[in-house]
């Protein structure tokens, strides 16, 4: 039996991660559950998966959860309520899905308390992949991938070599906005938020849609995919693949390829993750190639979708640089969210906010943080 802390259970990652519970009940137990502010569905979380203890980042919402008659279960809040979820002593596995950065220093308690985590916050590792990776190192644990394309490579790469590795390829869908007839890049001002949230493959949460559709998403993982499996950023690549059943593919030195493959659904990686090394068997989902026909592949359109080559360039530079991108771009499509800024403007900002920062090349934790707080401060004012 595991024990599951879930930091993030009322979102997308995280009720894939309560089904895959429920499919395994004799090998994963949860003994932690945090969000955002959602009471509701935190409290109908408590009651039915009965955890020692849960967590609500606001204040206000953690008192309200508290005064529920009858809770099975301590209430916390705050990021000192996360931290504390993350190295109960009972946790085995943390499942890191908090959007936005609020993950990172959770994440990073978790591994000094010696916890494997399942990680599905890709903004960690995309600001600070140097630190997180080193301190796992030093702590002897495992930092698994949730996102289903660096889960795809890990199961590739079975413990061979980096250096058997020629080349790795996160597939991409594309996003709403891959047909270029359809969607020339002049038209991509008049994209509205319903458009954008279109996403062809995957139901996810509403910031990750949105850089699906601006390919940020991919950018994002690229400086990922460079940090869990120590490669030059410039040996990961990215292949359009619309049907989303290839996760991802890895090149090997002598030109063999392996790919891992299903028709999409996150409780797949979300439970290789969550009971690695074992692969324990699921009806959850099934994959018809007969059905499925066709599986194609295309370049990525660089021009019409720059958050590939900005991402490429944050990674390379590194230091502060990814930081940076990752906030701006974060600032940029809460402003699209709301109505404030076109979708071709997107990454126009994130490049505005990139070319007006001095990089620090080896940063600490707080030099990250000063970074992110600087690109949103500059992000807004741009
Ligand atoms: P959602 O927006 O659906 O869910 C976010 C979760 O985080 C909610 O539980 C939310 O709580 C909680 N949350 C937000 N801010 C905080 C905070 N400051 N402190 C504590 N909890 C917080 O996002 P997704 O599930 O789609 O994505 C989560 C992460 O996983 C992202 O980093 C994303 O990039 C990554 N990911 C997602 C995939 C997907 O298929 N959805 C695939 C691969 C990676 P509340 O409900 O209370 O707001």
């Amino acid at each position: 039996m595991k024990n599951v802390v879930i930091l993030g259970s009322t979102g997308s990652i995280g009720t894939s991660a309560l089904k895959v519970v429920d499919d395994l009940p004799d090998r994963l137990r949860v003994v932690g559950l945090a969000a955002g502010s959602n009471v509701g569905l935190l409290r109908e979380q408590a009651r039915r998966y009965r955890p020692r203890l849960a967590c609500l980042r606001d204040p206000a919402a953690a008192a309200e959860l508290e005064a529920t008659p009858g809770l099975p279960c301590e209430v916390c809040s705050g990021e000192e309520g996360l931290v504390r979820l993350a190295t109960m002593p009972e946790a085995d596995i943390v499942l890191l899905a908090i959007v936005g950065t609020g993950g990172l220093r959770p994440a990073l308690a978790a591994i000094r308390a010696g916890k494997d985590l399942a990680l599905a916050s890709k903004e960690v590792l995309v600001m600070a992949g140097s630190i997180v990776m080193r301190e796992a190192r030093a702590h002897g644990v495992r930092i698994l991938a949730v996102d289903s394309e660096h889960s795809a490579i890990f199961q590739c790469l079975d413990g061979r070599p980096i250096e058997s590795v020629r080349k790795l390829w996160l597939t991409a869908s594309g996003g709403p906005f891959r047909d270029p007839q359809r969607w020339p890049k002049h038209r991509f001002a008049e994209i509205r938020l319903e458009d954008a949230l279109q996403h062809p493959s995957w139901v996810m949460g509403r910031k990750i849609t949105i850089d699906s559709a601006t390919l940020f998403n991919k950018g994002l993982e690229m400086i990922e995919a460079r940090w869990l499996f120590d490669i030059p950023i410039d040996r990961v690549e990215v292949l359009i693949h619309p049907q989303s059943v290839v996760h991802s593919m890895v090149e090997f030195v002598d030109g063999s390829w392996l790919a891992q493959l299903s028709t999409p659904d996150m409780c797949l990686p979300i439970q290789y993750a969550l009971t690695y090394p074992e692969r324990v068997p699921s009806g959850r989902v099934q994959t018809d190639f007969v059905k499925l026909g066709a599986l194609t592949f295309e370049a990525p359109d660089r021009e019409r979708f720059p958050a590939l080559d900005l991402a490429r360039q944050a990674g390379r530079i590194g230091g502060t640089l990814p930081a940076v991108l990752n906030a701006a771009n974060e600032v940029a499509v809460a402003a699209f969210v709301q109505g404030r800024l076109s979708f071709a403007e997107i990454p126009e900002r994130v490049r505005r906010a990139m070319e007006a920062h001095r990089v620090i090349e080896e940063p600490t934790l707080e030099q990250i943080l000063e970074a992110d707080a600087w690109a949103r401060r500059v992000t807004l004012e741009i």
